[in-house]
């Protein structure tokens, strides 16, 4: 059997707690990975090295492909985002957040499927912040034709694989005709010249939250700039169960990192209570990826399993405290193992 090197970030908060109960679920399923575990975050500066050392990102334009745990950025100061290094320097320019009901996990609704692709390289997370005078400040938000374009062909391919219906951009082109103008108007374009078949629809942000939570069923994929695709990740989160249930994958030309879109969770790291879910689902989306992308049947069959699992564990009630039950982090990632067949 063909087994992949997977660079392997735990992060940090319950980035450690929730990598190793991900570990042990894609070992027990027989996953065909071989880890290079590298570090990043507050676990590489404990270790007296940079945030996001340079052999973390080398090993991933290795082996192309990464799982990642959370990472801390401090608030208001200190340094720069990890996750935002990290999406910058790899070109990871097309963030893909699934968001489903789980049958296991009821909430208000039960028919939500949607599909969030987020630009993931520039917006406000620029990082160009200035002191214009002892009064007031500034952050600059960044739009490019081509990352505008990138992300709107990238939205519209995957809509056509994943036989998607219908692509929604959100936007307030209304008030930021220059940025979010060009965001809108890239999308508008690639969806006219080149995919008419699929249906589109623009919304002005704030009426489009109103419409998620009225009803999440009308919407199929949403395409989003980076900062509004970050806010609306967890607020459709919010809809299927909580960031527990919610991954995601970071895609670019030269690699893909996969990550669930919960953060560190430092109100409840270390204390083995923080739900695996979301990475276990997140390293499903990667074995999938290994399927798809490099033709190995066995990881997109391993996949298979351990969402039939998951999905077994959960209906039986076997959840973790977030989604109302009694387990611990390790206690779900043996549930889950338990039902493996
Ligand atoms: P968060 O996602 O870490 O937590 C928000 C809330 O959800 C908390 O109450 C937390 O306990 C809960 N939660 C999150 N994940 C959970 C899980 N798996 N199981 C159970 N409960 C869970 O968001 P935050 O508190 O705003 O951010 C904390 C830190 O994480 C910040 O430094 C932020 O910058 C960072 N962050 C990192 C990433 C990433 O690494 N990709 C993403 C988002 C936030």
């Amino acid at each position: 059997m063909r087994t992949h090197p997977i660079v392997l970030i735990p992060g940090d908060g319950i980035g450690p707690e929730v990598t190793a109960a991900t570990k042990r679920v894609l070992a027990a399923a027989g996953a065909p990975v071989e880890w290079v575990e590298c570090q990043a975050g507050l676990a590489a500066l404990a270790q007296g090295r940079e945030v996001l050392p340079q052999d973390t990102l080398d090993a991933i334009e290795r082996h192309r492909v990464a799982l990642k745990g959370p990472c801390t950025t401090p608030v208001g100061e200190g340094f720069t985002s990890v996750n935002v290094q990290l999406r910058k320097q790899l070109n990871l320019y097309a963030a893909v957040r699934p968001v489903r009901n789980l049958t296991g996990v009821p909430t208000r609704f039960s028919d939500v499927d949607l599909i969030i692709v987020r630009e993931n390289t520039e917006g406000l997370y620029s990082g160009v912040e200035n002191q214009i005078t002892e009064d007031a400040v500034m952050s600059m938000k960044v739009a490019t034709q081509t990352a505008c374009v990138r992300i709107a062909h990238w939205a519209f391919r995957f809509a056509t694989r994943r036989r998607r219906k219908k692509i929604t951009v959100f936007h307030k082109a209304n008030i930021m005709k220059m940025t979010d103008g060009l965001f809108l108007r890239s999308a508008r374009r690639v969806h006219q010249h080149e995919y008419p078949n699929i249906e589109y629809q623009e919304l002005i942000i704030d009426a489009g939250c109103m419409k998620l939570v009225q009803d999440p069923s009308q919407f199929d994929l949403l395409l989003l700039e980076n900062l509004y695709g970050d806010v609306v990740s967890d607020l459709c989160a919010g809809l299927v169960g909580g960031l527990g249930v919610v991954p995601g994958a970071n895609y670019g030309e030269r690699g893909a990192v996969f990550e669930a879109v919960h953060g560190s969770a430092p109100d409840i790291a270390g204390k083995g209570v923080a739900n695996p879910l979301a990475l276990i689902m997140s390293a499903v989306m990667m074995l999938n990826h290994l399927a798809e992308d490099l033709d190995d049947a066995a990881a997109g069959a391993c996949a298979e399993r351990i969402k039939a699992a998951y999905n077994q564990a959960l209906e039986e009630g076997q959840k973790t405290r977030d989604l109302g039950g009694p387990l611990g982090t390790d206690q779900f990632a043996s549930a889950v193992i338990e039902r493996l067949r």
